[in-house]
């Protein structure tokens, strides 16, 4: 038995070591970004031989970023080209890089797109870099900031985002991509967003006009530690890379995550697993310095998910046979690669409910990403959907003028709306009682209760803040009631306008809050907003599910336990089968319930899941 367990283990430790590093992964490419700093160190004799040996026996790498400015520093022509020529030799892709900082330590102190003096440097920084290169990225900083005395005369009656907006814009165009083409006709110049989408028209980045002037869009996914200054959810790493995809498809070049904000090793790893699970077809490793970190003991979770350090840390067979003691960060990323790169083949092109987000609107900050943590797909639009059985709407929404005829467009072709108590709110005296009257009031209520249609009542162990709404009573109904002793408010409410049905969904004060909702609301909730989905989920907050349209999904849970969940199909006789293991999952039918001899929707199947902590598993049925 001893001796079985030997070679099994083996087998095991074999089938993670061998070919990894001198294979390419079969489902995406790998870059490392160096910045400006690293660059300017590779002209020093030995320092990029032995950076790079270091490297590429831990991760295996297909593209190189070479930055040329950053912080005012600009790489000489003789570096560039030096460092160009050791990555070429090697067989290795490589692309330049631009960070437009003056002083990235001093708040991420950017250009002044006002001054003559920075936008000639601008310019000069684009030529230089379209000089050497045929591609280039513009690395998270192409906005502005400034407040200088030039800015505020400039900006005049404008709003800084409307001043800002054109500004930028136009920066785009006459000072890097014009000036880079002129320089290299052939060059492609790529704008990589940052994390913090929902604000960037504050700050100039525009993403009406942009997208079509830049041949290419990279999507920062870094999400880091949520309790960290931009508390972004870990979902955002896969929902934005899918939005900015459909801001220009088949352009959005990859995903991008930094090692920034970790407090345990698994949440590295499931920021690359989200940005592969949106289909980014090149991930960006930030940065040649930071795969250098030492791999901390301090970083071993105390839970044990897919993501195993003992694992991770085991010696990598080389090529020539040799063995190599990973130390770094760079370990980190190639093992949490190998293990997504299994199942990413068997999983077809994601899919989700729409939720329209227009141009330069803001409300209800990141919401989407919330609705994600809790097992509903989310995909973000730019525009209106015209053939989606539900629309999904946040606060975000309202920024459009004409959003309530396209709601009731929506409504009349026999589709559902769902809405939140915040677009409500900001729609209220615009249109939107011509659909329902309901006043979301400013009063407040706390609540641990909960009545799902006829279900039993569940309770929470904490009380939650929502703001009470009030309807017209027999004009529409509450679905989901929320309560406090005798009293209570609606939860989901739902009202019946021409074909369709509106919903209006209270979100809590504090969205995180929606992650302790009983699982019973939860279900709910997912019913309503995802269930045309072919794959739904019950279970508790904080697992994700993700759906793709070729009869596969992924279910990937953020808690610190494990984590049993049901996977539902709306077919019958099907099995489900785990992509990685191979597993085969028989399910179990549940009818659909009938009433007065009548059977009230389809039967479906329903597949229990079981979940380490951090971790995902993939399945086809
Ligand atoms: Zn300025």
């Amino acid at each position: 038995m001893k001796k079985l367990r030997t070679i099994l283990l083996a087998m095991l430790f074999g089938f993670y070591c061998t070919g990894a590093f001198a294979q390419k992964y079969r489902n995406f490419d790998v870059a490392v970004y160096c910045r400006a700093y690293e660059v300017e160190k590779m002209g020093q004799p030995g320092w990029l031989e032995s950076v790079w040996d270091t490297l590429s026996k831990q991760v295996h790498v297909d593209k190189i970023y070479l930055e040329t400015h950053r912080d005012l520093l600009i790489v000489s022509d003789e570096t560039l080209e030096f460092a160009k020529k050791f990555f070429r030799e090697k067989g290795i892709e490589v692309g330049g890089g631009i960070t437009y900082t003056i002083d990235e330590s001093n708040n991420f102190e950017t250009f002044c797109y006002s001054n003559p003096e920075h936008r000639k440097k601008v310019q000069e920084i684009a030529e230089h870099t379209a000089k050497h290169f045929d591609e280039f990225i513009l690395d998270d900083f192409f906005f502005t900031s400034c407040k200088c005395d030039l800015c505020i005369e400039a900006k005049g009656d404008l709003s800084w985002t409307d001043y800002r907006l054109q500004l930028m814009r136009n920066a785009a165009v006459d000072l890097v991509i014009n000036p880079a083409k002129a320089v290299n006709p052939d060059v492609d110049v790529v704008i990589k967003y940052p994390n913090w989408y929902e604000h960037f028209q504050g700050l100039g980045f525009n993403l009406e006009e942009e997208p079509a002037l830049f041949d290419g869009l990279y999507t920062g996914t870094e999400t880091r530690d949520r309790s960290g200054n931009q508390h972004l959810q870990q979902y955002l790493s896969y929902a934005i890379f899918r939005y900015f995809e459909n801001l220009k498809p088949g352009e959005n070049r990859g995903g991008w995550v930094d090692t920034g904000g970790l407090r345990y090793m698994d949440r590295y790893a499931e920021q690359l697993w989200l940005t592969l699970f949106a289909k980014a077809p090149e991930i960006t490793l930030f940065d040649i310095r930071q795969m250098r970190y030492p791999l901390r003991e301090n970083l071993r979770p105390e839970w044990q998910g897919i993501f195993d350090f003992d694992e991770m840390k085991k010696p990598v067979e080389l090529e020539d046979g040799n063995t190599f003691q990973p130390v770094t960060m760079a370990r980190a990323a190639g093992y949490s690669l190998e293990i997504v790169d299994e199942v990413l083949g068997a999983l077809g092109n994601p899919v989700g409910v729409k939720s329209y987000k227009p141009f330069h609107s803001v409300g209800e900050d990141f919401l989407q990403n919330y609705f994600g943590m809790i097992g509903i797909p989310v995909e973000i639009v730019p525009e209106f959907p015209v053939d989606e059985p539900v629309v999904l709407l946040t606060q975000t929404a309202s920024f459009d003028p004409d959003i309530v005829g396209k709601i009731k467009a929506q409504l009349k072709r026999g589709g559902n709306v769902v809405v939140t108590s915040g677009f409500y709110k900001a729609m209220e005296g615009k249109g939107i009682e011509d659909i329902v009257e309901l006043r979301v009031t400013d009063r407040k209520a706390n609540v641990k209760k909960f009545a799902a249609g006829w279900g039993p009542t569940t309770s929470i162990d904490k009380e939650i803040l929502i703001p009470p709404i009030n309807y017209l009573t027999n004009d529409s109904w509450e679905i989901i009631s929320a309560l406090d002793d005798t009293n209570g408010w609606p939860l989901l409410h739902s009202a019946d306008y021409s074909k369709g049905k509106f919903f209006v969904w209270t979100i809590p004060d504090n969205f995180i809050d929606l992650y302790i909702l009983p699982e019973n609301v939860l279900n709910w909730l997912r019913e309503t907003v995802a269930g045309n989905l072919d794959v739904q989920l019950e279970g508790p907050g904080e697992v994700s599910l993700f759906v793709y349209d070729n009869n596969s999904f992924v279910v990937h849970s953020f808690l610190d336990e494990e984590v049993t969940v049901s996977v539902l199909l709306d077919k019958t006789g099907v099995e489900i089968t785990d992509v990685a293991s191979g597993e085969e999952i028989e399910g179990i039918l549940r009818e659909a319930p009938v009433f007065r001899n009548r059977k009230m929707g389809e039967d479906i199947t329903v597949f229990e899941v079981t979940i380490k902590p951090h971790s995902f598993r993939a399945f086809t049925f």
